[in-house]
């Protein structure tokens, strides 16, 4: 993974120009993140441990004179204006811009004063891959908004407002994980999350200084039907909870974890029960290992979790599969699918010096089986969300 973050930052000014013709005031920037291991357990109110990319999300930002909102994307090569009006409501805002929207929503529903601003986004956060390029233009304008407005608005809960604007201006369902990981993530450390009471911990994750490296592999694989299978995932676990009678899966205690399944009417539920169980064990037994440092030992865990998502919860397609079993068969110590499945991206914990043996063993697997050829890049643990200048 080449990333250059001077490059992107240098894109977002020269974008601000373009559509602007002045400099921005200020830039601001937020990461993609990977989640190291935890799948389909934030819903079930469980764990899981994030890490921060060192791709970035760059917004140049300066005042808007009107008061209203003016973004342009380098991407789309489109500016979206906007006012009061459309910012009452969801609904009135769509496409790309509709998370830009949706943070100025959200801050004046949570009683913030929002300055008039225009924005210029760049980023080298691939789009749709998994790697949550929405929350980092949602971070990143926030912080943007935050700054220039002086709004009093801690870190802290940042996550709570991005994660409204997602679902409820833009209408994607999404767990709390991507928007804390985005903003709270150190660089070296893993971002160990509750889901439930939304308690963070800063885990160090020194792959270098282990001598390891993480391969982000996109998978390419198209998503198939991925919003009606993460529902339907939803709906079965709900259901099993309520069957179970417990809050949510979290609290189902993976010690007693066998009796527990008996109660279970069909094998497709204890199924996806047993991996949301098994999950949120696996995220506890990598973060006690973080702790004490030992890296290298992560890998069975990380491949049980495929294992897990393959077998029980049924999430993973080909592409993935195909990615693992070639990064494993190659030396990788561990590898999984990471993110809600149906495609998205896998990755791999390699010897530092495998890392491009790894990833030519994995391109070779998909030649061999025809599928569109993967990209893969390297992934060290970066900061959350920041101001540039
Ligand atoms: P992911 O978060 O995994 O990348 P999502 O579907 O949640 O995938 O979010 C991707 C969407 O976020 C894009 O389709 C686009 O609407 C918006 N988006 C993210 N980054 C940008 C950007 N730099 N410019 C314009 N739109 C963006
Ligand atoms: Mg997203």
């Amino acid at each position: 993974m080449t990333t250059r973050p001077d490059a992107v930052a240098d894109r977002a000014t020269t974008c601000f120009q373009h559509a602007y013709g002045q400099a921005p005031t200020g830039r601001w920037a937020a990461p993609g993140r990977v989640n190291l291991i935890g799948e389909h357990t934030d819903y079930n109110d469980g764990f899981v441990l994030p890490f921060a990319l060192p791709l970035r999300t760059v917004i140049a930002a300066g005042p808007e004179p009107t008061g209203s909102w003016t973004v342009c994307s380098e991407l789309t090569g489109e500016t979206v204006s906007f006012g009061d009006d459309e910012v009452a409501r969801p609904g009135q805002v769509t496409g790309w811009a509709a998370y830009v929207a949706g943070v100025v929503w959200a801050l004046r529903a949570a009683g913030h004063q929002v300055p008039g601003v225009r924005l210029a986004v760049a980023s080298d956060v691939p789009l749709g891959a998994g790697l949550s390029s929405s929350a980092a233009l949602e971070a990143a304008v926030l912080a943007a908004l935050v700054d220039l407005g002086g709004l009093e608005l801690p870190p802290d809960q940042q996550p709570r407002l991005a994660q409204h604007a997602e679902n409820h201006y833009v209408g994607a369902p999404t767990g709390i994980m991507d928007q804390s990981a985005v903003i709270r993530c150190r660089g070296g450390h893993a971002l160990f999350l509750d889901c439930r009471t939304e308690h963070v911990e800063h885990i160090p994750f020194d792959l270098a200084g282990a001598g390891l490296a993480i391969l982000v592999i996109d998978s390419r694989a198209p998503h198939r039907h991925a919003d009606g299978e993460y529902a339907a995932r939803r709906a079965s676990c709900e259901k099993a909870a309520a069957l179970l009678g417990v809050p949510a899966l979290r609290d189902v205690p993976a010690v007693r974890l066998d009796e527990t399944l008996a109660r279970l009417p069909d094998g497709e539920t204890r199924r996806r029960v047993r991996h949301v169980v098994t999950e949120d064990q696996r995220v506890l037994d990598t973060v006690a290992l973080l702790r004490s440092g030992q890296v290298r030992q992560i890998g069975p865990l990380l491949t049980a979790s495929h294992a897990s998502m393959r077998d029980d919860f049924a999430i993973t397609v080909p592409e993935v599969d195909t990615a693992v079993e070639a990064a494993l068969a190659a030396g990788a110590l561990g590898a999984r699918m990471t993110g809600g499945g149906f495609g998205g991206c896998v990755l791999a914990l390699v010897e530092a010096d495998q890392s491009d043996h790894v990833s030519a063993a994995v391109t070779t697997a998909y030649t061999a089986r025809s599928f569109t050829p993967p990209t893969v890049t390297l992934a060290t643990p970066a900061p959350g969300a920041t101001r540039l200048d």
